[in-house]
């Protein structure tokens, strides 16, 4: 859990930025609020509960301006800095100072701004950057400007070493920041090898080089780089740009995963599901292994809908999605197949431990307990079909598994009905 602390003596300040803070940042994140100096320097020297950063009022009552925002930087912990009002003097002083980023309370959007830039820089704990240049100096010089963005940072001396741990180390890079002129490997050959491997879409390209020759950039982009900056770059300029293309490859994470996922339970849609299962089926097939594709619908739902209605029913939907979750491996493939309806695929499993992973599976749903906005409290069972072993096709086999998911239905409900066929395809016997 990442720890951001905000000092202000502005309460409803304080308030509003925990509130949107809370709402709009991806991942669990612990807010310690501070209306004071004392506060303050108590919360950042708590050993125990490091704040991974602060949100500092640069005008604290009872001590000079800036005195927090000093202390804060001598512990190390990044700041972004409040200021109701900056005069030119103020301005310069600040971006003396090594802070993140300064915002002006009186901005229009200035909350959005504070919670855009702690967002970024929450999610930059797991993002991995790539810097190649030849000249130590500016290596380094690179670094101390990237450091600040909380970017994990690997460094390569020229195209040669980058590539190779591009593609040797297990780090999984978002981003290369690559000089043009280099020995054994220059930035363009660099970035024409990394373009075999990977897309624009999955890591993104930023070239850099002395602004002597104006075609070097649209030679770069055209080879495939993302973006490219001109030396020597101010610190803004490098936060901006790399942040610009992180936010374009998120987009693209996201695109994908609207393509991919159902939007109420984030859980496969039916159209991945198809796609997936179909190359799980052809591998099982060669490796003559088993599959087990199930389908669970939920019992009398639309009692639930009309009951408690429909956003208590989306409540229950999503349920089954965690209850699922729970219940399989990540390797499983599962997927919301639409309404309250759900398919899953496994493979390689005995008949023996299919029974009991589907009849705990049955009994964990059985132990959801949902609580309306009015107290009320109530529970569901479901239905599942399953189709054991390796049929023609998926198809088939999820119309196996529609037939038994029938059977349970109709012989009570709550229940998991099989169908099992150990036996291998006629023309793979021999
Ligand atoms: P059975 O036990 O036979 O499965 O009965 P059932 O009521 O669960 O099944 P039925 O297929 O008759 O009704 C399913 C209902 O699910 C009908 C539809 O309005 C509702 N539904 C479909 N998609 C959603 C959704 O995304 N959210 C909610 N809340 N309801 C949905
Ligand atoms: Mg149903
Ligand atoms: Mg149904």
């Amino acid at each position: 859990m990442r720890r951001v602390l905000i000092v202000d003596d502005d309460v409803v300040l304080v308030e509003l930025l925990e509130a949107k803070l809370k709402k709009n940042i991806d991942q669990d994140i612990d807010i310690i609020k501070a209306y004071n100096y004392k506060e303050a320097i108590k919360t950042i020297l708590n050993k125990n509960n490091p704040v991974d950063i602060a949100i500092v009022d640069l005008q604290i009552p009872e001590v000079k301006d800036g005195a927090v925002v000093d202390f804060a930087l001598r512990k190390e912990i990044p700041v972004i800095v409040l200021t109701s009002n900056l005069n030119k003097e103020l301005e310069t002083s600040l971006l003396q100072k090594p802070i993140n980023e300064y915002i002006l309370k009186t901005g229009a959007n200035s909350i959005d701004q504070v919670v855009e830039s702690v967002n970024r820089f929450i999610k930059n704990f797991d993002v991995n950057i790539l810097i190649v240049d030849d000249s130590k100096t500016q290596l380094l010089n690179a670094v101390k400007i990237i450091e600040k963005m909380n970017l994990n940072i690997t460094t390569a001396s020229d195209g040669v070493e980058a590539l190779d741990i591009i593609k040797n180390s297990d780090t999984k890079f978002s981003l290369v920041l690559t000089d043009y002129n280099m020995p054994n490997m220059d930035g363009m050959e660099l970035t024409v090898k990394i373009r075999e491997l990977f897309g624009k879409d999955q890591l993104a390209i930023i070239a850099l080089s002395i602004n002597d020759s104006p075609e070097i950039p649209t030679k770069f982009l055209k080879i495939g780089a993302n973006d490219f900056i001109n030396k020597p770059f101010s610190s803004i300029e490098v936060h901006t740009r790399i942040n610009s293309n992180l936010e374009t490859l998120e987009l693209f994470d996201k695109i994908k995963n609207m393509a991919n996922r159902d939007f109420l339970t984030n859980l496969y849609n039916r159209r991945f599901f198809f796609e997936s299962a179909k190359l799980v089926y052809e591998k099982s097939k060669r490796k003559n292994t088993t599959i087990v594709v199930a389908i669970f619908d939920i019992d009398y739902f639309k009692k639930i809908n009309d009951t408690y209605g429909h956003d208590v029913g989306d409540v229950a939907i999503i349920e089954c999605a965690k209850t699922l979750i729970n219940s399989f491996r990540k390797s499983d493939i599962i997927a919301r197949f639409g309404g309250e309806e759900f398919c899953v695929m496994l493979e390689d499993i005995t008949v023996e431990n299919t029974k009991k992973l589907f009849e705990k599976t049955r009994e964990n749903f059985n132990k959801i307990e949902i609580v309306t906005e009015n107290g009320e409290k109530f529970g569901f069972s479901v239905s599942v079909g399953v189709c054991y072993g390796i049929r023609d096709s998926v198809e088939e086999m999820i119309k196996v598994a529609d037939e038994q998911l029938y059977q349970s239905k109709n012989s009570g409900r709550d229940r998991v009905s099989y169908d099992i066929s150990e036996l291998r395809r006629e023309d793979e016997k021999f």
